[in-house]
């Protein structure tokens, strides 16, 4: 099983919620114990200890957090997904950021932990990681990102308008 890999460095106390990822602790050849932590039965007193800066959880997890007060969340807000599932809508995203007022990071999560797509600072889609993650109905978006990195985005705000536009002309 892959570690949870934060989307952005340097990594905040994480705690992961869903148990689909290796379990945090040491790294290898690593003295001091990694700020990445998976809690395998979600969110509770022990995740409320940890005090995480920033957590992993599915949406459906993260509308139970927004009841939630955690004070000790000042980094960032990870939605993770399997593949297939739909990804959060600009209404989701304002509810995150008025719970919140944190970034927003979303990832696709294959089998065995493996990082499918991941969405980065510049938050303009997410950035393909693999090429097990199925891409038929998404709009590709090869152009540079602002963030740096080289690999092909799916979910872009520009793809989006395309794929409204493809599915206006298909009716
Ligand atoms: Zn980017």
């Amino acid at each position: 099983m892959e570690a949870f890999e934060y989307p952005i460095a340097p990594v905040p106390r994480t705690a992961v919620l869903v148990p689909w990822f290796s379990a945090g602790g040491f790294a290898a050849g690593v003295l001091r114990p990694r700020p990445i932590r998976v809690f395998r039965k979600g969110w509770g007193p022990e995740v409320a200890d940890f005090a995480p800066a920033a957590i992993a959880a599915t949406w459906e997890q993260w509308q139970e957090l927004l009841r939630v007060p955690i004070p000790s969340l000042t980094h960032g807000v990870i939605v993770v997904w399997r593949p297939g599932q739909e990804r959060l809508t600009e209404a989701d995203r304002d509810c995150l950021w008025d719970a919140f007022r944190l970034p927003v990071f979303e990832q696709v999560i294959g089998k065995s932990g493996e990082l499918l797509a991941s969405e980065c600072e510049a938050h303009d889609g997410l950035h393909l990681k693999s090429s097990r993650l199925p891409i038929d109905s998404e709009y590709v978006d090869a152009s540079p990102c602002p963030c740096g990195q080289k690999t092909s985005r799916i979910g872009c705000s520009q793809g989006t308008a395309m794929l409204r536009r493809i599915a206006a002309y298909a009716r």
